[in-house]
């Protein structure tokens, strides 16, 4: 079984010496409180976390797996106490508005938390990072009448999201939604339909869920352009807040699933339940794509916790297990054979692994900065800079998703190759890792999707500002480093530190 260390040497050298995120935050409007100190100690505190809390629940979650019974969902033994645990911590809303009680922290640092969260327990981190998929819609498209009322408990974490787009006909192509709205004449809406697959649909971890539910309204158009969205509560809400009536959408059953067990993915049937309309009607699809962006760079976050917690689970193996001797010449002349470390195959395996973790984490904290800069422009009303890191990013988005999940999940099996037929084996926790990296090629749009998604779009003559950008960027970097060449060495010293 793996035991997960945050690599918080590899996370300082990217934000200090690569990425100079301290200059960065300097230059973000709101963003005086995240001081190097400040981002240091949540790094500290976020790590104690996943090491202690969150990590010795990964294999015994995955073991036991969640339970369902009449409706009912139960997570694993210890997750209801360590989400407790995450709520009184104010992890939820780092980087959320204070006006709702977050500490409105720049987005990228809520990032650097997922990588550790999800690296420590991915199937744990489904639930909160469900409802930052559902705060952003709510943030982003909810009136203000809206946002006072759900914003503040899913902020703290006492109430939890979800996002409900998948029906059993249709899961990449929603214009195929069946689910309908119809107007109560109250300004609410009766939303009746099945969708599956929903993470986090219903678990025991939070007293309200808050379903945002894509739907048709009667008189919608044929395809995408007839899909509305909804904000559908567990439990109604009161004028003061108080939870009300229980609605009528209800878990049918949660699935059997190859990874990721401690996760519940549910069958949510809704019966004429109460929705309220968010957004505007007919635009739903639109509304969330605009901020499918920064739910896909979290999606590729997943890619480069596997590499990790693969390469963290076969190093300590491939250091201690012995077979043979090595090519170039016997190495621990005094034991019976070699460690499996200096057979050039297995370096190979170990440091693809370490290559592709510390690459995605690179290329995933270089696009954190541009999501924090478009949160700057929004906050400054600067359309013309907002477009630009939109671009931009956007033109990354389908290659982070697409490429880091794919390179996870390649990661995985050769962790487990480096155990030999011992990584097969459950109690080392290998091939849990392989069965939980699986998930991450097909949701959120395949691994086809993202490569329709920059060919088809994203590489047209009219979008060329992100191929371009991209074709500039090594040399704006390069430019920006006089000591660039010095830095040259540090391949070579880090290939040592492996030994
Ligand atoms: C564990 C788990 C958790 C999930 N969580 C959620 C959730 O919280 N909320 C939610 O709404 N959904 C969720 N999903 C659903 C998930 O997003 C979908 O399964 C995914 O989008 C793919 O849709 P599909 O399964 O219907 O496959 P299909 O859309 O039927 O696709 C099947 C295959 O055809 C390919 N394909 C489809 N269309 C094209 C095309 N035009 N061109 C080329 N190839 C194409 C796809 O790439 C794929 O390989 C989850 C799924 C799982 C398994």
């Amino acid at each position: 079984m793996p035991q997960y260390k945050a690599p918080l040497r590899d996370v300082r050298f990217l934000l200090n010496e690569v990425f100079d995120y301290s200059a960065h935050y300097a230059q973000q409007p709101n963003a005086e409180d995240a001081t190097p100190d400040m981002v240091d100690a949540i790094l500290e505190g976020c790590a104690t976390f996943c090491e202690e809390v969150l990590a010795p629940l990964n294999l015994s979650g995955d073991q036991e797996g969640c339970t369902f019974n009449d409706g009912v969902v139960t997570t694993p033994k210890g997750f209801k106490e360590a989400y407790a645990e995450y709520v009184a911590g104010g992890w939820q809303g780092i980087s959320h508005p204070k006006q709702y009680g977050g500490q409105e922290l720049p987005m990228s640092l809520n990032l650097l938390k997922s990588e550790m969260m999800g690296t420590a327990n991915w199937s744990f981190t489904m639930y909160p990072g469900l409802s930052l998929g559902c705060m952003n819609t709510i943030f982003q498209f909810g009136s203000d009448e809206q946002k006072n009322t759900y914003m503040p408990p899913l902020v703290s974490g006492e109430w939890t999201g979800t996002m409900c787009l998948t029906e059993p006909q249709c899961g990449t192509d929603l214009g195929q939604v069946k689910t309908k709205a119809e107007p109560k004449g109250d300004g609410t809406y009766k939303i009746t339909g099945t969708k599956i697959f929903i993470s986090a649909g219903e678990h025991d971890l939070s007293e309200n869920i808050i379903h945002i539910v894509l739907a048709r309204l009667p008189d919608a158009p044929k395809g995408t352009r007839g899909i509305s969205l909804f904000i559908v509560p567990k439990f109604l809400v009161n004028k003061d807040g108080s939870l009300g009536e229980r609605n009528t959408v209800k878990a049918g059953a949660i699935e059997h699933k190859m990874g990721i067990r401690a996760s519940a993915t549910c069958v949510m049937n809704f019966d004429e339940a109460i929705g309220y309309m968010i957004a505007e009607p007919n635009k739903g699809l639109e509304a969330m794509f605009t901020f499918m962006n920064t739910a896909r760079i979290g999606t590729a976050v997943q890619g480069l916790a596997h590499a990790e917690l693969s390469y963290q689970g076969s190093l300590p193996y491939a250091k201690e297990r012995r077979s043979m001797r090595a090519l170039s010449g016997k190495k621990d002349g005094d034991q019976i054979a070699d460690a499996l470390i200096w057979h050039a195959d297995v370096r190979r395996m170990l440091l693809t692994q370490r290559a592709v973790a510390e690459g995605a984490r690179a290329m995933i904290y270089h696009s954190a900065k541009i999501a924090d800069n478009m949160v700057a422009c929004v906050s400054k009303g600067d359309k013309t800079g907002y477009e630009k890191f939109d671009n931009e990013l956007g033109f990354y988005t389908p290659i982070l998703k697409g490429f880091i999940t794919e390179m996870g999940l390649e990661c995985a099996n050769l962790g487990m190759q480096v155990f030999g037929g011992h990584g097969y084996i459950k109690e080392h926790g290998m091939e849990q890792i392989a069965r939980d990296a699986r998930i991450s090629t097909l949701y959120e749009g395949t691994t086809g999707i993202q490569a329709l998604d920059l060919l088809g779009r994203k590489t047209r003559p009219a979008r060329q500002e992100g191929p371009r950008l991209l074709q500039a960027r090594p040399a704006m970097e390069v430019a920006d480093r006089p000591d660039h060449a010095a830095r040259q060495q540090g391949p070579r010293h880090r290939e040592r530190r492996l030994l």
